[in-house]
């Protein structure tokens, strides 16, 4: 079986890991988000990429479902002693090392797809990590902050500013001219199925699906997507407010509506959502509810294992 995935952080880990474990021979491929990425300290920073092979990897802190376990923060103290910023986005010792390995292959001329897959040979996390694109994209988010409106990097807004400076837009610049990392679109076509994971369906999964010509791949598939909303609130973190700013109700079936049935096959949500399935707009996408909280490895498992198999039943 070959299942390939658009992901973001933390929802989108948490779930693979529960899909390694419900579907352990399968061929997973996953496309990873690398519009959140940031370059500090002259540092290449991709969040998403490293949440995913951390996770995978068994090295993700447990409690922050991001960064390392058993982190310390030596250089970033030292940084800040010099008045050398920012002091808002964290980098661990370990975390930074990934960072420095990164750069200094990315300043050898290797793409990113390539840097990925080395990162990847220590962290074997069991499947096809590849970024979006081997392009620069960046997803900038549009504020008007009393100042008047500009725009800043979406990790100034969401970490800095905790995505409480009301947000007018999104921005994913570079998008329009970036084209899908190598195996992309191969990845897609040669897979059984798509699955879209509980990840951000805005600065995450949206931003994956801006890359000319992978919606059109992805909506040729049989697709089957988690809510990441449950009862009218994300589960974690601040997705109400990148839903807000696009003008979509932070409710599942409002999400479902978003992707719309051109992309979207099937969507699974909470026993608290079972309402949706019922609802007007989601004429032709096929709708289940189960418990979507993923508390452990076992509830994901049964989320990952619910969607293979609504991604069966409608391949027929
Ligand atoms: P990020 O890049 O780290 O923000 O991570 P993602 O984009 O992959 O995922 C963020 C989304 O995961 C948020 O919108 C959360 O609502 C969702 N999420 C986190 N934990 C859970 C969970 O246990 N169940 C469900 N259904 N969604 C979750
Ligand atoms: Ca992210």
């Amino acid at each position: 079986m070959r299942i390939t995935l658009l992901a973001g952080g933390v929802g989108g880990a948490r779930f693979l890991r529960g899909l390694a474990a419900a579907a352990p021979d399968a061929q997973v491929t996953v496309i990873g988000n690398t519009g959140d990425d940031i370059t500090l300290f002259g540092l290449h920073v991709c969040p998403d990429l490293d949440t995913v092979m951390y996770t995978l990897g068994g090295a993700v802190s447990e409690e922050q479902g991001w960064g390392r376990a058993g982190e310390t923060y030596t250089v970033q103290s030292e940084l800040a002693a010099y008045g050398a910023g920012p002091d808002w986005f964290r980098l661990g010792d370990r975390d930074l090392a990934t960072h420095i390995a990164r750069t200094a292959m990315l300043r050898a001329g290797l793409p990113l797809s390539a840097v990925t897959r080395r990162l990847c040979e220590r962290w074997q996390p069991g499947v096809t990590l590849l970024p979006m694109t081997d392009d620069d994209v960046r997803t900038h988010v549009i504020v008007d902050d009393g100042e008047g409106t500009r725009t800043i990097h979406f990790q100034e807004w969401w970490v800095r500013l905790h995505a409480k400076v009301p947000a007018r837009g999104f921005l994913p610049v570079g998008a329009e001219r970036a084209t899908p990392a190598p195996g992309v679109l191969d990845a897609i076509a040669g897979a059984d199925f798509v699955l879209l994971p509980p990840s951000n369906p805005v600065v995450s999964i949206g931003v994956i699906l801006a890359i000319p010509g992978i919606a059109e791949a992805v909506a040729a598939k049989t697709v089957v997507g988690v809510s990441p909303v449950i009862g009218g609130a994300p589960v974690r973190g601040m997705a109400d407010a990148c839903l807000a700013a696009i003008g979509v109700k932070p409710d599942a079936a409002a999400v479902a509506a978003h992707y719309g049935p051109g992309l979207l096959d099937g969507w699974l949500v909470d026993t608290a959502d079972a309402g949706a399935a019922f609802a007007a707009d989601l004429a032709g996408i096929e709708v289940r509810a189960l418990p979507l909280y993923m508390t452990d490895v076992p509830a994901a498992a049964a989320i990952a294992a619910a969607a293979i198999g609504l991604a069966r039943e409608l391949l027929g």
